[in-house]
């Protein structure tokens, strides 16, 4: 049996980055996968030509030039900006919250006269939170007023905010909505970074140069023969659930989890925008994905005579449907410490990446954190 440096269980983009270093450094690399194919979340479905992003919508974006120059070394990466367009009963306001939104929300045309708009939407809830015993936002609901008046926290927060959450927003931690940007300039680019697009071909093309010249093996899951999967390699970096490598003996990490309903359609262009999000509470979906914009622009939308979409749907949490977003209340913190410690204890095992650490992470900074790492 050849023996070697590495067994990579996983091949999502921790563990395809981390053997792209490690061969890199003359080890021996076999990444094992018990899907059928690689690329873990970012993998990509090609359906008439356009990638349909399997399991949710991805965007890549970073500020860190190192990690940007990296993946540009693999794939070079398109221009696609990402600005959701929200829909409220058939109206459409842009997102996040710029000018754009506030003239369409109120017909207000200059900054100035959007704070005095907003200022005015805000007051009443800023007293009341004066008037409360800690002075600080109480919930979700008191804080998007607070930030932004109660217009929009009514047409473009709260029924999005409850569907995706599966509770109301007086029941939701303030945090959860500080990280939409508020802007008072006409700028519909959803995030701050400085870089971001989508790798030109898709995410498996990104997924692919990373694990050139690697041995790997799809439909092969470590539990199935854990044994022999221990032996093969000097060391394991394991990027599968941290419970389930502890045979649950704690009990189990749970998880937020969205379900995708996706549509072929024969026509070119649907809702002629990548992210439409559904803001009223009846519509049972938050948003709809538009494959094809992620990657075709111009001419090419109608190019390609079909068109693909996703309907999301958030869903309770279930054993038997994938794992994505980790829920860090309380109390899974504290199952997922019991675990660390057990892991931190492992000298031949690396445990890295969103399942193995129990910690949503964007793209971006697991790169970054393999590229950081030092591989021996
Ligand atoms: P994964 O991609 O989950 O890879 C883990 C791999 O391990 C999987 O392939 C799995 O099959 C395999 N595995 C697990 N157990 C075993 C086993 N027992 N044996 C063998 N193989 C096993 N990030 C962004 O930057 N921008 C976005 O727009 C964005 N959108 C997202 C949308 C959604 C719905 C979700 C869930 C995440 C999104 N992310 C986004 C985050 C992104 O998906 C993650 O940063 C990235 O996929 C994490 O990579 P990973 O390798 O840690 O995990
Ligand atoms: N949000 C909202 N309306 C929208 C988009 C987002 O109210 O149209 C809220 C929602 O509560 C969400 C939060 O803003 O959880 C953060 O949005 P982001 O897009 O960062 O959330 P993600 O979908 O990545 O969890």
């Amino acid at each position: 049996m050849q023996k070697f440096d590495y067994l990579i269980v996983g091949s999502g983009l921790f563990g395809a980055t981390f053997a792209y270093r490690a061969k890199k450094a003359n080890k021996s690399c076999l990444v094992i996968d018990k899907r059928s194919h690689i690329g873990g979340n970012v993998y990509c479905e090609n359906k008439y030509g356009i990638n349909v992003h399997k399991y949710g919508a991805h965007i890549f974006h970073t500020s860190n030039q190192e990690v940007w120059n990296f993946v540009n070394s693999i794939v070079e990466f398109n221009r696609y900006t990402n600005s959701p367009v929200a829909n409220y009963k058939g109206k459409l306001f842009n997102l996040p919250f710029n000018m754009n939104t506030f003239y369409q929300m109120w017909g207000v045309v200059t900054p100035g006269e959007a704070i005095e708009k907003i200022n005015s939407q805000r007051k009443y809830m800023l007293d009341r939170i004066e008037l409360s015993d800690t002075k600080e936002p109480a919930n979700l609901e008191e804080q998007a007023i607070s930030l932004i008046g109660i217009d929009i926290y009514e047409k473009l927060i709260k029924g999005y905010t409850e569907k995706q959450w599966g509770r109301k927003c007086t029941e939701l931690p303030p945090f959860i909505i500080k990280r939409l940007p508020v802007r008072l300039v006409f700028d519909n680019n959803y995030f701050n970074d400085r870089y971001q697009g989508i790798p030109i071909g898709g995410y498996n093309k990104l997924i692919e140069g990373l694990l050139q010249g690697i041995e790997v093996r799809t439909n092969t899951d470590f539990f199935v023969d854990r044994k022999h999967w221990e032996q093969v390699a000097d060391k394991i970096v394991f990027t599968g659930k941290i419970d389930e490598f502890y045979d649950y003996k704690f009990g189990k990490l749970e998880y937020r989890t969205v379900y995708f309903e996706e549509e072929v359609l024969d026509c070119s262009n649907y809702q002629g925008n990548a992210v439409v999000n559904y803001t009223d509470v009846e519509i049972p979906y938050t948003r709809v994905i538009e494959h094809k914009h992620f990657e075709m622009f111009g001419d090419e939308i109608d190019k390609c005579k079909k068109t693909v979409i996703s309907k999301e749907y958030s869903v309770e949490w279930n054993e038997n449907i994938e794992p994505y977003y980790p829920i860090n209340d309380l109390k899974n913190n504290e199952l997922y410490q019991k675990y660390k410690s057990l892991a931190d204890n492992e000298s031949d095992i690396i445990f890295g990446g969103r399942l193995a650490e129990y910690k949503y992470y964007d793209m971006a900074p697991i790169i970054e954190k393999v590229l950081k790492m030092d591989i021996e």
